[in-house]
């Protein structure tokens, strides 16, 4: 069945009980059981909820794994991954991760005893070098966040697995309506729903798909033993955007692909970064691992920090916002906001600059956003 098909109607079947179309929200904690142990499929909601089966079978459809589960934010979701590990293990990271990502590695782990060595994962000899015998996961977002860098996910899967460590990918940019790292080699894909999955900024929550049962079973574990599950009603409203994901990802891809050409010529622009640019240095390999390019734009301005934070602020229809991906427009500046609680000078070392900002285009009449942006640029940055 094609992906579009399987968005609307993967794991979803009218309620046996009434023929509702969509998915009751069950918001029922307890089911009743016939005797002890007995029961209809059902008995606790952090345990299993027929709301987030719903959902569940839903992302595991799209995303082509056997198995998935769901979180109650995107957090959640890579902390059960981790939960997999035990002190003393190693994880190879890639450097541009999510900035919480980045700190529930090096702030909350790493107490923890795990160590991880952040490597630029577009280098494939670096990726290999940082591996050793304790190594049990190697963990990836592509296209990073925010520099749009691609990674290779069969070259990095196949080198995790040389070492006998998972290879786990965070889809959140590209969506696996663009990109489906199972069919690539990843033993675990990991989404915050919070973006172009829920797509409609009203929500916060994670999955993790996976085509391995056998591990799956150890991350349902996690999701019942630790319990940050995904309530029913999160569930009803990712639901209702993982539908119409394959339309909204062809419309934001052409919007920030529109945006992405007019900010390549424009002279107030250093660079862009975008990987559906003939220009980027890995258009290629996106080309052949990607769909299309998603809604994700960065953009480098030759200007000062002032300047900078002046025109994040003078923007009118794009909002001033860490978020990303809704049918909004946003826009944000990584080195005072989402990627502040990285140091420095591992900031300057990745390409993090004060005059990097990270655009997520909604749906909006990219004519209206390009008005936008040029009076912003006007207003702050024009010399
Ligand atoms: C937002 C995001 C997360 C974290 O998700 P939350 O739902 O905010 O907890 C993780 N990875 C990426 C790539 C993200 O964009």
């Amino acid at each position: 069945m094609a992906f579009e098909t399987r968005a609307i109607h993967g794991g979803q079947e009218p309620d046996p009980e009434t023929g509702a179309v969509m998915p009751p929200v069950y918001a029922s904690p307890a089911f009743a059981q016939d005797s002890p142990g007995e029961h209809h499929g059902y008995e606790y909601s952090r345990t299993g909820n027929p709301t987030r089966t719903a959902l569940e079978d839903n992302l595991t459809s799209v995303e082509g794994g056997s198995h998935g589960r769901t979180f109650a934010s995107g957090m959640a979701a890579i902390n059960t991954v981790l939960n997999l590990l035990e002190a003393g293990d190693h994880v190879v990271v890639g450097r541009d991760v999510y900035g919480d990502t980045h700190r529930l590695f090096t702030q909350v782990y790493e107490d923890y005893d795990l160590r991880f060595s952040f490597v630029d994962a577009t280098d494939h000899d670096a990726v290999a070098d940082a591996m050793g015998a304790h190594t049990e996961l190697v963990w990836i977002e592509t296209p990073t966040n925010p520099l749009m860098r691609v990674l290779d996910i069969e070259s990095i899967a196949a080198i995790a697995h040389e070492y006998d460590a998972l290879a786990a990918v965070d889809n959140t940019f590209a969506t696996p309506a663009l990109q489906r790292p199972l069919e690539l080699g990843a033993d675990v894909v990991a989404h915050s729903l919070t973006k172009y999955l829920g797509g409609h900024s009203d929500v916060v929550g994670s999955a993790l798909v996976t085509d391995d049962p056998a591990l799956d079973e150890r991350l349902g574990f996690y999701q019942n033993s630790v319990g940050a599950t995904l309530d029913p009603f999160a569930c009803f409203l990712v639901l209702r955007g993982t539908k119409t994901l394959p339309v909204r990802m062809e419309r934001h891809s052409e919007n920030a692909r529109k945006l992405a050409s007019w900010l390549a010529d424009h002279p107030a622009v250093e660079s862009v970064h975008y990987s559906g640019l003939q220009s980027h240095s890995q258009h290629d390999l996106a080309g052949r691992q990607m769909d299309d390019f998603g809604g994700m734009v960065s953009v480098e301005f030759d200007a000062s920090l002032p300047a900078v934070e002046q025109f994040v602020s003078n923007t009118e229809t794009f909002t001033l916002s860490e978020g990303l991906s809704g049918v909004e427009s946003l826009l944000e500046h990584p080195a005072t906001m989402t990627h502040a609680a990285v140091p420095a000078e591992e900031r300057r070392e990745t390409g993090i600059t004060d005059g990097l900002v990270r655009l997520s285009v909604g749906l909006e009449a990219v004519a209206d956003l390009r008005d936008d942006l040029e009076q912003a640029i006007d207003r702050s940055l024009r010399r």
